[in-house]
């Protein structure tokens, strides 16, 4: 019997995309310094990468965007403008029409920074798309963690973010093989930010509904709204059929002050609705952790745990058909961060973390105080989303699928 025969079948292999090089650019995000360094280090001593029965959690090096793949999206104008290390010191008028001020400064690292993010989230896609070259192993989903910079838009940073990977990822898995079916593969992103994807959504817009066709992407971003809260967005509204510019393809579920695993628990079922009627052949999904209770940003009061979590969302998405891309986001509170997505890689890999392990101790422990455990539990802020409110949402969220799937019918 050769070695490879008692090896258990892999049901579930996950790539996580990681190298020392991405930990340390990220690392240098002045919005988020030293979190990547968090995350990974969590990971690695909470021995996830240790192949469990059946399962495999493989660790794959990015490589670099090229120039061409960051101009899928990116104008050619301010791919120059962010690659060039030596504009870092100098005081230009520049800066500001690139967006390169206020909450996205230009740092030390920002080129490689750019060129390495965006290679990690199409990595992420490649292994996806293709057996690894590593084995033949095909990859059911992959994790990356430094990626998910929803508001960077075309040819300017926006709201901490740089490179615009997340619609780099969708237009590369817009480009994979035909389906069984015949049909041009379908993209389901969906979006938990605190924060509207509103450069994700708007990329990916497509206003027509007269036109009949099912665009290969549909965007779904759950997050909080208020008057003058970032980003302001004319698609960040609850979608409404009766308004000309609606689409069934861009869609938007706000939600108010404290929300909650209760709060989530009741809009889920909608999202299950729109997926269903979608069917999506790959599943994008960018995990921000700053509507976590104890994130500075104080907004919502979702847990990590328990039913209606973000664990408890993220497994339920998990269990849809199709091939899924795990991607990070916001998150200022960095321990919380660390445990949430290493939770999350527990999750992927079908192997779920006791939510009260204790952190491992590690070079960053002291920061894993008063608690030392893996949860991120809720504080004590009231949930404002009313009943009336969700089943409101409830109601939208129903026509928005019949649409879908009366559109899908049609075979078009
Ligand atoms: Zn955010």
């Amino acid at each position: 019997m050769s070695s490879s025969s008692v090896e258990p079948p892999i049901q579930r292999a996950v790539a996580y995309i990681v190298s020392q090089e991405l930990c340390k650019i990220s690392s240098l995000l002045p919005s988020n310094r030293q979190r990547s360094y968090l995350v990974h280090a969590l990971i690695n001593t909470f021995r996830l990468t240790s192949r469990v029965e059946g399962r495999l959690l493989k660790l794959v090096p990015p490589r670099p965007a090229a120039l061409k793949e960051l101009g899928a999206y990116h104008t050619r104008d301010y791919i120059d403008y962010v690659l060039d290390d030596g504009a870092v010191d100098e005081e230009d008028g520049d800066s500001s029409e690139f967006g390169l001020e206020d909450d996205c400064p230009r740092f030390r690292g920002l080129s490689s920074y750019v060129q390495l993010v965006a290679g990690a989230s199409l990595t992420a896609a490649q292994t996806l798309l293709k057996p690894s070259p590593l084995g033949g192993i095909h990859f059911d989903i992959a994790l990356c963690w430094d990626g998910g910079r929803h508001h960077a838009q075309k040819s300017h940073a926006a709201g901490f973010c740089y490179v615009a990977d997340c619609v780099l990822l969708l237009l590369a898995l817009k480009r994979a093989p035909v389906t069984q079916e015949g049909r041009k593969p379908r993209v389901m992103y969906l979006d938990l930010d605190l924060h509207f994807s509103d450069a994700v959504s708007q990329a990916l817009h497509t206003p027509a509904l007269h036109t009949g066709v099912i665009p290969q992407v549909l965007t779904l971003s759950i997050h909080h709204s208020a008057p003058g809260f970032f980003p302001l967005s004319s698609l960040s509204s609850l979608p409404d059929p009766s308004s000309s510019d609606f689409s069934p393809f861009s869609l938007s579920l706000p939600l108010k002050q404290g929300a909650s695993n209760s709060t989530f628990t009741r809009i889920w079922p909608s999202v299950e609705r729109v997926r269903a009627a979608y069917k999506p052949d790959y599943i994008v999904i960018q995990c921000g952790v700053d509507g976590l209770a104890g994130d500075p940003c104080g907004v919502w009061n979702w847990s990590l745990g328990g039913e209606g979590g973000l664990g408890w969302c993220v497994n339920h998405a998990l269990q849809w058909p199709g091939k899924k891309v795990l991607l990070g986001g916001g998150g200022y509170n960095s321990p919380n961060a660390a445990r949430a997505w290493t939770y999350l890689t527990s999750i992927a890999m079908d192997d779920p973390l006791p939510l009260d392990s204790e952190i491992p101790d590690h070079k960053a422990f002291p920061l894993y105080a008063h608690s030392f455990t893996l949860d991120v539990p809720a504080g004590t802020m009231q949930d404002t989303n009313t009943e009336s409110y969700l089943s409101q949402v409830e109601v939208r969220f129903g026509e928005v699928a019949a649409l879908i799937e009366a559109r899908d019918s049609l075979g078009t």
